[in-house]
């Protein structure tokens, strides 16, 4: 093992034994099941962990991160959290969780290239397209940069909504929200986008509204 990777190991046991001093049952009561209530679909920006952000312990979320917190309907790794989330641990909220001043969002604003990920950064590119009036309106780069940052949000929420996992799930009458939101790096707040989907009649009308 390489001696600069020990500290984190030190670390470790040092959360293990705070954790259970506080909690003696902890870890065998986790050991046996997870039922998370909330799925989060965020960043895979380090400056973005889910947990903490939120303060929740381990085993009261259930997390699927990626490049700038894309939903893409072919991608069998995001459905597949999103069906065992919703099937089997029964999540009542998905929360789309993206943040001011996103790597991936500037990355797919600009035209330089940066090699495979340019094709994962496409499906930014065409939030982009799908709002462009209302983007290139505004002047000031920063805030275009923030709305864009936001909008990828709503058009994620609308995926998830859309996704037959969910439809399903609405369907049979199991509760389940959808929301959007934003965090911001530079003072931890996150920002509700107040897009939260309920049932198939509401994502069906915010379909038209957008
Ligand atoms: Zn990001």
């Amino acid at each position: 093992m390489s001696n600069d990777l020990e500290d984190l190991f030190a670390k470790n046991r040092e959360w293990a034994a705070k954790v259970t001093k506080e909690d003696p049952e902890f870890f065998s009561t986790l050991s046996k099941q997870q039922k998370p209530e909330y799925l989060w679909i965020g960043c895979a920006d380090s400056r973005v962990p889910a947990n903490q952000i939120v303060d929740l312990l381990p085993g009261e979320v259930f997390v699927h991160r990626n490049i700038a917190n894309v939903v893409v309907h072919t991608d069998l790794n995001c459905l597949s959290v999103i069906q065992f989330a919703v099937d089997v641990l029964k999540v009542k909220h998905i929360m789309v969780v993206g943040h001011y001043g996103c790597g991936g969002i500037k990355a797919a604003m600009g035209t330089e290239e940066h090699g495979m990920i340019d094709n994962w950064l496409r499906h930014i590119k065409d939030v982009y397209r799908l709002h462009r009036d209302e983007l290139d309106a505004i002047s000031d780069m920063h805030t275009r940069f923030d709305r864009m940052c936001e909008l990828n949000v709503v058009e994620q929420v609308a995926n998830v909504c859309q996704s037959s996992i969910v439809q399903n799930a609405w369907r049979t009458g199991q509760e389940l929200h959808v929301h959007g939101w934003c965090y911001s790096i530079d003072n931890g707040h996150i920002t509700d986008l107040k897009r939260t989907v309920s049932s198939a009649e509401e994502c069906a009308q915010q379909m038209l509204n957008m």
